[in-house]
């Protein structure tokens, strides 16, 4: 009898998590991990940040070459997959090689949403999703350029305040009324685009491009209400397409992502998702979501992989994420949708955390360098606490005794 095969689609975070975790849950069958990056899997989140600022624009790896070599974890890297084939249990790879599977993960992640507009400005445009992206990038960040970054969202504005650091004199433009107007509070978008205009980066947003345009060296987009933006070379993050064609080929339920269940399970019973893929119902947020974060990747996809070995549910977390932008760390944790947000202060007299309310409930929280204070504010979210609103805002109240009783309204 043939040892059982796991096969996981996608060395990325997600992708990573799973195999490491159907090891630590005792699995013995063969792993396999088929990633069409030629890379070892590398962390993506500084891509945008230190690896931008680093000579070459590299990337650290997930994990070393030996870690998967010691768990018997089989990495075909530098070609995708093409097909899956659902009853069969079989995935084909680009060079037409077979392989068969006892369970499937799919964690193909996604891809930058293209702009044709300002794809036909050639090699004068990026995006950033990809080492070799960021190689591509970095080479062009030459101190004294003008860089226009298009779409001012959590990539765009890391893009712009890494470039700016860089010695760049850079230009946003959003087409929607305020920055990270997708999944981040307003609050939150205020303090990082007063943070951008004191270095000097120029925001412009509800600003709609009708046209792209080479001229000469330069590149100059014009926008539909009038006016023109001219810089040396173009950053977009508009955000992702997801890499569901093979999912969506193999007939598996989908709405925005893969639809999953509580272990990570698609309509097919051997086959799983994990990480930017996959649409999951969520407790915290009282719905289906998607989520495009790191945290996201690695907790589903290591519940995703130990749930296909034991067959276990794991617990859900309070979903977050983490931007860095000139040299300050921002956290948001639980859902952005609040309308009653309270600030407290730091002894600077700045905003230091920020607290989302809904009904009494806390249901957000984001964190300015507060690390260890969204930590205890994320067990508050989880908890569905009604904390007094005096006191979140009361930074003489150490914010990991907020959750006492006496604190509650
Ligand atoms: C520049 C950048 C900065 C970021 N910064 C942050 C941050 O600060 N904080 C945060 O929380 N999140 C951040 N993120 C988001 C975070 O990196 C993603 O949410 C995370 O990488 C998702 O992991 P994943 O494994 O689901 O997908 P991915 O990391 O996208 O991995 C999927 C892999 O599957 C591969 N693949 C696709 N199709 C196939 C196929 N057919 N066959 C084989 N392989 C395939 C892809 O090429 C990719 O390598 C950032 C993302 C980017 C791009």
């Amino acid at each position: 009898m043939t040892a059982p095969c796991f096969l996981i689609l996608g060395a990325g975070h997600a992708g990573t998590a799973a195999a490491s975790a159907m090891r630590a849950a005792g699995f013995a069958g063969r792993i396999v991990m088929i990633g069409d990056d030629p890379h070892l899997p590398y962390e993506r989140p500084p891509l945008s940040k230190e690896a931008l600022r680093g000579a070459d624009g590299a990337a650290p790896p997930i994990y070393p070459a030996n870690f998967y070599a010691d768990r018997a974890i089989e990495l075909k890297l530098g070609q995708g997959a093409t097909a899956i084939d659902p009853g069969a249990q079989v995935v084909t790879l680009a060079d037409g090689e077979r392989i068969g599977f006892d369970k499937l993960l799919i964690a193909t992640g996604a891809r930058a949403r293209r702009y044709p507009l300002l794809d036909a400005l050639g090699e004068a445009a990026h995006v950033l999703r990809s080492a070799d992206d960021a190689r591509r990038l970095r080479a062009e960040l030459v101190p004294g350029r003008r860089l226009l970054v298009v779409g001012g969202g959590v990539i765009g504005l890391e893009v712009a305040a890494t470039a700016s650091a860089l010695g760049l004199s850079v230009e946003v433009i959003e087409r929607a009324p305020r920055l990270l107007a997708r999944g981040a509070p307003e609050p939150l978008a205020d303090l990082l685009a007063q943070a951008h205009r004191d270095h000097d980066v120029v925001l412009h947003c509800g600003v709609e491009l009708a046209d792209a345009l080479r001229d000469g060296g330069k590149v100059r987009l014009t926008c539909a209400k009038g006016g023109d933006f001219t810089g040396d070379l173009v950053v977009y993050g508009i955000g992702v397409t997801l890499n569901d064609e093979l999912a969506a080929a193999a007939g598996l339920a989908m709405d925005d992502g893969i639809l999953v269940d509580a272990q990570g399970r698609t309509s097919h019973p051997a086959i799983y998702a994990a990480g930017d893929i996959a649409r999951q119902d969520h407790a915290f947020i009282c719905g289906m979501v998607r989520q495009e974060t790191w945290a996201n990747a690695l907790h589903q996809g290591g519940l995703a992989g130990r749930a296909m070995v034991t067959g276990q549910t794991g617990a859900q977390e309070v979903p977050w994420y983490w931007t860095d932008q000139f040299g300050v760390n921002y956290q948001v944790a639980g859902r952005t949708s609040a309308r009653h947000w309270i600030t407290r202060r730091g002894e600077d007299g700045r905003p230091r955390l920020i607290f989302g309310l809904e009904d009494g409930v806390l249901t957000g929280a984001v964190g300015i360098d507060a690390g260890a204070d969204m930590r205890a504010a994320r067990r508050m979210i989880e908890q569905g606490l009604r904390p007094d609103p005096a006191v979140l805002a009361d930074p003489s109240v150490a914010v990991r005794k907020i959750g006492h009783a006496a604190h509650m309204v």
